[in-house]
């Protein structure tokens, strides 16, 4: 049974533009042990820039960009949203045979009865396709024509403004450790790991390894300390879901997350997370 004061506490929180789905939740936000993020459209903003294009193989700038926004004419992730605002040019869907989202790697499209892969290194590396490893700062989406490598773009994205100071907070918080998961390469988790100053950082999962890393930390911290997950996207469901705690960003976050979340925080800025842990301390003090 929920104590009567909970409510008030849930009332609080929906003033201040969290919603908390039950009054255990708000409770359990007493005892955080641990908190681990999602990066891109939790940690980061999701608003993505094409900042670099470098073709190989012969291949110009130009069929380059019109391959990857032709392969992700019908993709709505973050990232193809920018290819298509860097391409500008509106493309001609009769053009495209198929198309096809592989999860946490990318797309494969059929345009003119060629195949086209754009995705990340773990795409290129299951089609084995080779190409030269650079050290790009950002998220990279290599593209493969008819089996051939053809280049790759870089795309940037940027911290939420408040991520470092909910980092600091939970840890004045006594939060004991906080950790991060995302989907995008090694070299983006450890930068944004080491200007958030985490814990641990793991990178390059798929869905189903997001949802194994959570459980080994769940297994990790002491019984009795609660485990908090932050994140966005459809592929956070499960990982919500299992979480002692699921919170989900409430404007940009999928549905799917939403829905299988115990938090949601209205205005997707982590920071929130403070406000309701705040609201918790306070909302306790009178309970008991
Ligand atoms: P995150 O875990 O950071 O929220 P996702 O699980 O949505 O990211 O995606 C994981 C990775 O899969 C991305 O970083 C990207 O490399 C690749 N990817 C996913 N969707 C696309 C797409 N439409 N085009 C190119 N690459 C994609
Ligand atoms: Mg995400």
């Amino acid at each position: 049974s929920i104590p009567l004061g909970f409510f008030g506490g849930i009332g609080s929180a929906s003033r201040n533009g969290v919603l908390v789905k039950g009054g255990n939740y708000l409770e359990a936000l007493n005892s955080l042990h641990t908190v681990v993020f999602d990066k891109t459209g939790t940690l980061t903003k999701g608003i993505f820039e094409v900042a670099g294009v470098y073709p190989q193989n012969g291949f110009s700038k130009d069929e380059l960009l019109k391959y990857a926004a032709m392969s992700e004419e019908y993709s709505t992730h973050p990232i193809a949203d920018s290819i298509k605002k860097a391409y500008g040019k509106k493309v001609d869907r009769s053009n495209i045979d198929s198309y096809e989202e592989i999860s946490g790697m990318g797309i494969k499209a059929k345009i003119k009865g060629i195949d086209i892969y754009a995705g990340n290194a773990k795409l290129m590396n299951l089609l084995n396709v080779k190409y030269k490893e650079e050290d790009y700062i950002g998220t990279t989406v290599h593209i493969a024509v008819g089996g051939k490598y053809a280049g790759v773009l870089v795309i940037s994205d940027e911290l939420k403004e408040d991520a470092k100071e909910t980092v600091e907070d939970l840890r004045k918080m006594g939060v004991k450790k906080i950790s991060m998961l995302t989907g995008d390469s090694e070299n983006v988790a450890k930068k944004v790991g080491s200007i958030l100053n985490l814990d641990k950082v793991y990178a390059e999962l798929l869905p189903h390894e997001k949802f194994e890393k959570l459980e080994l930390l769940e297994k990790e911290k002491p019984p009795k300390g609660k485990l908090l997950f932050v994140g966005d996207g459809i592929n956070d469901a499960p990982v919500l879901a299992r979480a002692d705690i699921g919170a989900a960003m409430g404007g940009l976050g999928s549905d799917a997350a939403i829905e299988a979340a115990d938090i949601v925080l209205m205005t997707d800025e982590p920071s929130k997370l403070i406000t309701a842990i705040k609201i918790a301390q306070k909302t306790r003090r009178i309970v008991w």
